[in-house]
């Protein structure tokens, strides 16, 4: 329906479109039609009277005209007029004859003032038919002028000026060589008549200039000819505007048509060069152009495009109208017969759900006032539905708290004085008329108008009371338990924890419930665990795994997971702390290649590693030493200050020691108080400067009790392919020298 709406809007939008396109077609070309009419006319008027001259003039001694008796000498002035036949006969047909000097009274000057007099016939004629020519008159080389329609010569009279206005000079023979009949640009009326254009033709007498005939129209007469409800302009072959159908002439200046326009001299040369006598798209407008033959202008009618569009839209309106208001009274229709269905569907299940369902509801109406109870909710609260009507909810309806017996809140209150519905997140208990208890969760939600007021509320409540001793018992059993045990959901959240939670980690049960179990994993162990509860969920069965957990005081344990999930996706999990275990096996790893006093590494850790360093430095051909350091008179320190100072100082000389070597180099404690570093990538020199740096670290740090320490240090680079006890023995004759040379110093084993 909307579719064949849409199609005949958008079809009598576009005819509309079209005829409205047509109509300013053809105002157009009618204005074209008038104009070219007026051109017409007027260039075959002037072409008749030039011919008719040429042809009198030419039979010399031509007939006098009647009117020539009239012209009257005025010596003051030195020109002569025709205001003579002003109350004869002639008056009202005639136009006036100026003149410089002397009447002509013989010859052929006469003969050509004769001619002009004879004119005011055939001006007098055409003038009749076409009123809106401002002038028709003839000007004379001679200096005189015959001006059509009359004209008193204290009005307007010759003079030799107007022999260089443009209605003379664009004929003459310099100008119009050719003879033929020229209009003129746009110029002011010397007679007062405003802004015009002229034709003008020149006359001739065998090959001798004689004047001039003219035919004034005035842009304001042209202007009245073109006007119409579009926008039209006259133009010549310089832009001047000849006539316009919008903006009055009035204050005698010549404008171009970018004067009304808001075009670019690039827009209005492309608007002359469109095609013409037909309408096109141009920019904004639809444009009609047409040029003429005898005269250098165009006409262009112009209408908005947005114009067209309006009003075929206003033509349109109505359609769509009546389209929607047809449309509109479908649906309500429809709309109707489906409220009705859904009424009546909805006061079924109202009466169904109310009556037939397991949990107890308990309307109220907007003043809290009790107006139905199912039979559900007459069995809990002990009243009946005529006893509990129109009573206040929480007088039937006695809910509290499980753990103090406290009295809760009025849900039907809080929702009518809030707005928002109520659900108990606990589970409370409902005592009952007779004195007997259930466990409940309820809720409590508005009743809503369809007017957004709300007229009472719906409570309805589920007896949970056996679930809720169920789950009891089960915290009863997981919390005689040792072990940590817990049940997460599908998203791995803890549903329940028990009590060795706390004992062991230190989060109360109620911090973790509902928390992500994720949320304590130990950042490196997290990807880890991920993993094996994703593949529990897919293959099921039992997973064990262990990851650090995080306490309630922020430190870590190691913690045991067996877990399993259950048909529900609920995760049943045992857990325990192993930190302790653990470490106990970490540190007996540890003492196996370490010196249990230093914490540095021993013999037996450099006998496993010596023999890849010396095949390394085979290999890449790099050098390798070693330095073996010995502490001096150290008998004394534990003689004079006993065991466990010794022991002290050995573990400050190891620290000293470590922190002076590289990273790669590998800090041995060799037994007693003598350690070894062994130096790859390391030549003698380098190791000689890294093990003069040690003693004089060790001989600058005094020791508060014992006070200054020395050692002595042998040095040797292996020579290549040596063996490890060739290369020991060098060091150690080394060290044996530096005991000898007197102790604290360095010496180089020889090569
Ligand atoms: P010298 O300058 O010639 O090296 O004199 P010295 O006294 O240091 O002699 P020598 O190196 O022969 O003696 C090693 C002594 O280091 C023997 C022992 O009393 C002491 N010693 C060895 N191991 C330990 C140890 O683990 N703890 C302590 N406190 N003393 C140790
Ligand atoms: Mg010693
Ligand atoms: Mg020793």
């Amino acid at each position: 329906m909307i579719i064949l709406i849409f199609f005949v809007v958008v079809f009598s939008f576009s005819s509309k479109y079209d005829s409205l396109i047509k109509d300013f077609e053809s105002t157009a070309i009618s204005k074209e039609v008038r104009l070219r009419e007026h051109v017409q006319v007027s260039s075959n008027l002037i072409k008749g009277i030039a011919i008719t001259g040429n042809i009198l003039l030419e039979q010399e001694g031509s007939i006098e005209s009647e009117l020539y008796r009239y012209l009257r000498y005025v010596p003051v002035k030195a020109s002569y007029n025709l205001d003579a036949v002003v109350g004869t006969q002639y008056e009202k047909r005639v136009g006036n004859l100026t003149g410089m000097g002397p009447i002509p009274d013989s010859g052929m000057n006469k003969d050509e003032i004769n001619l002009a007099l004879q004119c005011n016939k055939i001006f007098n004629s055409f003038y009749e038919k076409f009123p809106d020519v401002a002038w028709l008159y003839y000007t004379s080389e001679n200096g005189f002028i015959n001006m059509y329609p009359w004209i008193a010569s204290k009005d307007f009279s010759y003079s030799d000026k107007l022999k260089t206005v443009p209605f003379y000079t664009i004929a003459n023979p310099q100008n119009n060589p050719l003879r033929k009949s020229v209009w003129s640009p746009v110029y002011l009326d010397e007679a007062g008549k405003g802004l015009m254009i002229t034709l003008s033709e020149p006359i001739y007498c065998k090959d001798t200039f004689k004047g001039v005939i003219s035919l004034d129209l005035t842009n304001a007469q042209l202007s009245k000819i073109i006007t119409s409800e579009y926008e039209s302009y006259l133009i010549d072959d310089t832009d001047t505007v000849l006539a316009n159908s919008r903006h009055s002439i009035s204050d005698h200046q010549v404008m171009k048509i970018s004067d009304f326009l808001s075009l670019s001299a690039s827009d209005i040369k492309s608007m002359k060069e469109l095609k013409m006598n037909t309408v096109q798209r141009f920019g904004g407008y639809y444009i009609y152009a047409a040029a003429f033959n005898n005269a250098p202008w165009k006409i262009f009618a112009l209408v908005p495009v947005w114009l067209i569009a309006r009003d075929a839209a206003a033509a349109t309106i109505p359609i769509l109208l009546i389209s929607i208001l047809f449309l509109l009274s479908m649906h309500q229709i429809d709309k109707r017969k489906i409220s009705e269905k859904l009424l009546n569907r909805e006061k079924e299940l109202m009466e169904t759900t109310l009556f037939s369902i397991n949990e107890g509801i308990i309307v109220t109406d907007q003043a809290g006032n009790i107006t139905l109870m199912n039979e559900i909710a007459e069995k809990f609260t002990g009243w009946s539905n005529e006893e509990a009507y129109g009573k206040q909810f929480d007088t039937v309806f006695h809910n509290f708290n499980i753990s103090n017996r406290a009295r809760i809140s009025n849900p039907v209150k809080q929702v009518l004085e809030t707005g928002k519905n109520v659900n108990s997140e606990r589970t409370i208990g409902l005592l009952s008329r007779d004195g007997s208890e259930i466990y409940i969760l309820g809720s409590a939600a508005g009743i809503v108008s369809n007017t957004g007021k709300m007229t009472g509320v719906v409570v309805s409540f589920r007896d949970i009371t056996k679930e809720y001793e169920q789950e009891k018992e089960i915290e009863g059993f997981l919390n005689v338990n040792l072990d940590m045990l817990c049940v997460a959901d599908a998203e791995f959240n803890f549903h329940k924890v028990n009590k060795m939670f706390e004992e062991i980690l230190g989060y109360k049960t109620e911090e973790l419930e509902g928390r992500s179990i994720f949320d304590y994993v130990h950042e490196d162990d997290i990807a880890a665990t991920r993993e094996v509860c994703g593949q529990l969920e897919v293959r099921g069965g039992v997973a064990t795994f262990t990851n650090r957990y995080r306490c309630k005081d922020g430190a870590y344990k190691y913690i045991e997971w067996h877990s399993q999930i259950s048909v529900g996706k609920f995760n049943y999990s045992s857990a325990r702390d192993v930190t302790e275990k653990l470490m106990m096996e970490e540190n007996l790893r540890r003492i196996a290649i370490r010196d249990e006093l230093t914490g540095l590494y021993n013999r037996h850790f450099l006998d496993a590693v010596i023999e890849e360093h010396l095949a390394r430095s085979d290999r890449y051909d790099e050098p390798i030493s070693m330095a073996l350091l010995d502490l001096d008179h150290f008998k004394k320190v534990n003689d004079t200050w006993g065991h466990p100072v010794g022991d002290e100082m050995l573990k400050l000389i190891a620290q000293i020691t470590e922190n002076i070597i590289r990273s790669s180099d590998v800090l041995v404690r060799f037994g007693g108080e003598e350690f070894a570093v062994l130096m790859p990538q390391t030549s003698l020199n380098g190791a000689i400067g890294a093990s003069e740096k040690i003693r004089q670290a060790i001989e600058v740090n005094n020791h508060p009790v014992t006070g200054k320490q020395t050692a002595s240090f042998g040095v040797a680079e292996r020579v290549k392919n040596e063996s490890f006890a060739s290369w020991y023995q060098r060091v150690d004759e080394a060290l044996y020298r530096a005991k000898e040379a007197g102790r604290n110093c360095v010496v180089a084993a020889d090569q």
